[in-house]
């Protein structure tokens, strides 16, 4: 009985938001013009000014210069002053069964919508029946729920033995999940074995670089993607892979060794250390065309939570994270707060490490897709305002706005073509998704732009500021 009053008040802010947005969304035949506006298409490092923009059926059916005269029947909103960019992609983001109960203050698919973000990817569970995902995803497909558009992984392969590789990637297609996501603690013949049934199949594979088996290995197997930066970080460490640890104890000793090493090994320059070895390595992305998302928030969210908690406590974000994670981080409780105890140095340095190569990636012009690692219970990371902390972060380590916007846009939609054969995201071009964000300034100019968000259009459905509002709520 309980949860009996957030639930009453939950459905009625649900009605009051179907009530706002009922008008404006593009079921079939009706049309939309979004007029006078100043487009950021993201074809190219242009601005389109003054056009008008219509959507019909969810889908960008006309651009052109502003006109006076104006289809019949068409819903007209005056963007006049204003910036229209594509809808922001989170390509690392993990659903969880606790988005659909209270357990959040505002559910998570409200956050990123809150935020522009349009297209989110979910990187899958372990051990856990993940169903619950496509039935969202469905419901939002069919325009029953607000939400962003989701792509998703099933279950994660998370750990050897996987038994029978083949059938787990099969099964994973059948059910209809999108591509699959491989975890560090595979098998280095467990791996081959699932990334070549997936190959197969033409399934998409991303994941993390299994310790036993090491980048080169990974890559020779067939992978599209490496899911954070930081999984390259290990490259650098020193430890041995073939020491049949189990799942629990890899970290803990990489921790430790890394710890004794840079005890040993004072203010290590990298370029001098480890430049020839990174050069491997980036001839071996670049060969193999693979793809890195992004996910630097850990480093900056990670170095938060251990060296100055109030400042994570008051990040505008952090109110909408769970209210029982809040309370396990004062306690002491959380995972990294945990790991990372008596290491704060290896943090340090793992952090200088990431930004090192992420700074090389991008000058090496291998693609870059924006992840954040948002939407999980225990990380401490928020979803929607993780993205635009993302952004910033990549233009702090020397990516333009533009450059950075394309890995939440361009090159996010160009992995969703990839995946599902779909080439309907990223740029705002005819015939494209209608997914929007209309801010106040040039987003090119500068990132701040994403804090002043006049409006969003996920799949047709225009937002205004006030059902922005009202979805934080
Ligand atoms: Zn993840």
């Amino acid at each position: 009985m309980k949860k009996s009053k957030p639930i009453i008040f939950l459905f009625l802010l649900l009605f009051i938001i179907c009530l706002i947005i009922s008008g404006c969304s593009t079921e079939t035949g009706k049309t939309i013009v979004l007029k006078n506006v100043d487009i950021v298409p993201m074809t190219d490092e242009i601005t389109l000014a003054n056009m008008d923009v219509t959507i019909r059926d969810n889908i960008i059916a006309d651009i052109q210069k502003a006109a006076v005269g104006m289809a019949e029947n068409a819903e007209v909103i005056d963007c006049k002053g204003y910036y229209l960019m594509p809808g922001l992609c989170d390509m690392h983001v993990h659903m969880d069964k606790g988005w659909d109960t209270d357990e959040w203050p505002v559910c998570p698919l409200n956050l990123y919508l809150a935020k522009g973000v349009t297209t989110i990817r979910d990187m899958g569970r372990v051990d856990e029946d993940v169903n619950y995902v496509l039935k969202i995803k469905k419901m939002i497909d069919e325009n029953k729920r607000l939400g962003p558009g989701i792509l998703t992984s099933g279950q994660i392969l998370f750990s050897s033995p996987l038994e029978n590789p083949q059938a787990r990637v099969m099964d994973n297609q059948e059910k209809g999940f999108d591509f699959i996501k491989i975890y560090s603690y595979l098998s280095q013949n467990d791996m081959i074995d699932s990334i070549k049934e997936a190959k197969k199949l033409g399934i998409y594979c991303t994941g993390h670089i299994p310790f036993e088996a090491g980048l080169e290995r990974f890559l020779d197997a067939g992978m599209d993607e490496i899911a954070h930066v930081e999984e390259l970080a290990y490259e650098f460490l020193e430890f041995e892979r073939d020491n049949n640890l189990e799942d629990n104890q890899w970290i803990p000793y990489i921790v430790e060794n890394t710890d004794a090493y840079i005890r040993k090994n004072e203010n290590i320059d990298f370029d001098d250390t480890y430049g020839e070895e990174l050069d491997r390595i980036l001839n071996m992305l670049k060969t193999s065309n693979t793809k890195v998302a992004t996910t630097m928030i850990l480093d900056d969210v990670v170095s938060e939570k251990l060296f100055d908690k109030e400042a994570f406590l008051n990040a505008r974000g952090t109110r909408y994270l769970p209210e029982r994670y809040i309370s396990e981080f004062k306690k002491g409780e959380d995972k990294h707060l945990k790991m990372f105890d008596r290491y704060g140095n290896v943090v340090v340095y793992k952090k200088r490490l990431d930004e090192w190569i992420l700074k090389n990636i991008h000058e090496n012009d291998i693609e870059l897709i924006l992840g954040t690692d948002s939407g999980t219970f225990g990380l401490g990371i928020v979803p929607g305002f993780s993205a635009h902390e993302e952004l910033r972060i990549l233009i702090e380590h020397g990516l333009t706005p533009f450059e950075a916007l394309k890995t939440a846009t361009v090159n996010a939609g160009k992995v969703i073509y990839e995946i599902t054969g779909n080439n309907n995201f990223g740029t705002i071009e005819k015939g494209k998704r209608a997914d929007f964000v209309l801010v106040r300034e040039n987003p090119m100019e500068s990132i701040d732009a994403l804090e002043n968000i006049e409006g969003v259009m996920v799949n047709g459905t225009w937002l205004s500021k006030e059902v922005l509002k009202a979805l934080l709520q």
